[in-house]
C-alpha cells in the first residue's frame, strides 16, 4: 500500500530534517558571467564548476545552434546502433589528442563512465580499490561491481601498499579522483603510477576538475604530472565542468577502448547524446587549448582569495585547485553562513554529509575565469564579517580538511 511506504519515506525525511541534512533545489537563472538570479536576488555565484567560464560563451552556444539546424535535436540511437555520428567521431579524436592518449570514447555523463568503466574491468574475480574521498560515482562503480571493494585511506600510498599486498584477486584495479571533488587538494598521481606498476595493478583516474584547468594547455593533472598511458591506463574526463557543456570519456589504449565498446553496458545500452552537445564541446575544446589566459586568471584569483582569507586570520585551504573550501565543521553552522552570504548576493553552497565526512560540513567555494576581482574582494570582505563574530564556532574552528 503506497500509505505504507508514505509513511516510511516521512519518518526517514523527517529525520533528514532534524539533522540540517535535507536538501532542496533552487530555480535559477543564469544571468551570464559568474551571476546568477536566485529568489529574485541577483548572487554572484561561487559554487559552479564552470572553472573557464565556458557555459555561456557565445561560440559554443553558436556551435550547438549550428548543429541543431544541422543535425537535429536528438542522435535516435545507442552509439552502437544509428547514434555514433561524425561529430561524436570528431570529438572523441579530438579529446584522445587533448589528453594525450591514442582514443577516447565518449559517454553521457561522468556518472555513467565511472559506473560503466569499473564494471567493465572488474569481474568477480578482481578487486577494486578506492580512495576514500572519491566521488560518489567512482564509489558506487566499485560497490555495484562483481568484484571486490575496497577504501584506502586518503591519499595514502602506504596503506594502498598495504593492502595491494594481500588478499587474493586475480586483478587489482585502483581508483582515484586526481583533484578531489570537496577538498580540491590533488592525488599524489606519480606515486600511485610506481605503485601500481609495482604490484601489476591497473590505475584508473577521474579528472573531473583537473581537466581544462591544470596541465599543458589544460590537458588535465595527468599530463601535468608527466604521465603515459602505459603509467595511467584508463582515464576519465568530465565535459561538463570546465568545458562548459555536457557528458564526459574514457580515454586510453585501442584495446582498452574497443572492450569498453563491447562491455561497458552504460555506453552500450543508452541513447547517444544530441550531435549538437558534441559540437558544442568541439568548440569549447577549442577555447580551453587557445586560451591560456582563462587558466592564468583562475590562477590569480585563487592566490588572490588565499592571500584575502589569510589577511583575515582565516586558513586557507592547501588546495591549489579553484576549488577552495571552507571547513566550519557542523550543518547547522555551514547551513548558518551560507544563508546569511546569500542575503548579501553571494552564492555558496553548504555541503553536508552524506556528501563529506560528519564533523567536515563546509562552504564549498569554487573560483572561475568568469570571475573578476572585484567579486573576489566582496566574497572575502563578507567572509572576515561572518567568520570573525563566528557565534558558536568562529573563525578559530574555521580548520583546513
Ligand atoms: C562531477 C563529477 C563526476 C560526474 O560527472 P557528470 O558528468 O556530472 O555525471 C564524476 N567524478 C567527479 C570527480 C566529479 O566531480
Amino acid at each position: 500500500m503506497s500509505t505504507v511506504l508514505n509513511q516510511r519515506l516521512e519518518a526517514a525525511l523527517r529525520q533528514r530534517r532534524d539533522q540540517h541534512l535535507y536538501r532542496r533545489r533552487r530555480q535559477v537563472e543564469h544571468l551570464g558571467g559568474a551571476w546568477l538570479r536566485v529568489d529574485r536576488r541577483d548572487c554572484r555565484n561561487f559554487c559552479s564548476n564552470d572553472y573557464l567560464g565556458l557555459a555561456a560563451h557565445p561560440q559554443v552556444a553558436r556551435a550547438m545552434a549550428g548543429a541543431l539546424e544541422r543535425w537535429h535535436a536528438g542522435s535516435g540511437a545507442a552509439h552502437l546502433i544509428t547514434g555514433h555520428t561524425v561529430e561524436h567521431e570528431a570529438l572523441e579524436e579530438e579529446l584522445a589528442d587533448f589528453v594525450g592518449r591514442p582514443r577516447a570514447l565518449l559517454f553521457s555523463t561522468g556518472y555513467m563512465a565511472n559506473m560503466g568503466t569499473i564494471n567493465a574491468l572488474a569481474g568477480p574475480m578482481d578487486r577494486v580499490l578506492e580512495d576514500r574521498l572519491n566521488h560518489a560515482s567512482l564509489l558506487d562503480g566499485g560497490w555495484l561491481c562483481r568484484g571486490a571493494m575496497e577504501r584506502y585511506q586518503h591519499a595514502d600510498t602506504g596503506d594502498l601498499a598495504a593492502r595491494l599486498d594481500h588478499g587474493e584477486a586475480e586483478h587489482n584495479l585502483v581508483v582515484t579522483d586526481t583533484v578531489f571533488s570537496m577538498d580540491g587538494d590533488v592525488a599524489p598521481l606519480a606515486d600511485l603510477a610506481a605503485l601500481a606498476a609495482e604490484r601489476d595493478a591497473t590505475l584508473m583516474v577521474d579528472d573531473a576538475h583537473g581537466v581544462g584547468v591544470l596541465g599543458p594547455e589544460g590537458g588535465g593533472a595527468v599530463l601535468e604530472a608527466g604521465l603515459d598511458t602505459d603509467a595511467v591506463p584508463v582515464y576519465v574526463g568530465t565535459l561538463g565542468k570546465a568545458l562548459g557543456t555536457f557528458g564526459a570519456f574514457v580515454a586510453g589504449s585501442e584495446p582498452l577502448i574497443e572492450y569498453l565498446i563491447q562491455r561497458a553496458r552504460t555506453y552500450v545500452y543508452t541513447t547517444a547524446p544530441p550531435p549538437a552537445v558534441a559540437a558544442a564541446t568541439r568548440a569549447a575544446l577549442r577555447i580551453v587549448r587557445e586560451e591560456g589566459w582563462r587558466r592564468q586568471r583562475l590562477d590569480t584569483l585563487v592566490r588572490r582569495f588565499q592571500n584575502g582569507l589569510r589577511a583575515l586570520g582565516l586558513p586557507a585551504s592547501p588546495s591549489r585547485t579553484p576549488i577552495q573550501p571552507l571547513v566550519v565543521g557542523e550543518p547547522a553552522e555551514a547551513l548558518r553562513l551560507a544563508r546569511a552570504l546569500e542575503e548579501e548576493g553571494l552564492l555558496i553552497t553548504a555541503i553536508r554529509p552524506p556528501t563529506v565526512p560528519a564533523g567536515t560540513a563546509r562552504l564549498r567555494v569554487t573560483l572561475s575565469a568568469a570571475h573578476c576581482e572585484a567579486d573576489v574582494d566582496a566574497l572575502l570582505e563578507a567572509l572576515g564579517r561572518h567568520l570573525a563574530g563566528g557565534v558558536d564556532t568562529g573563525a578559530a574552528t574555521v580548520a583546513s580538511p
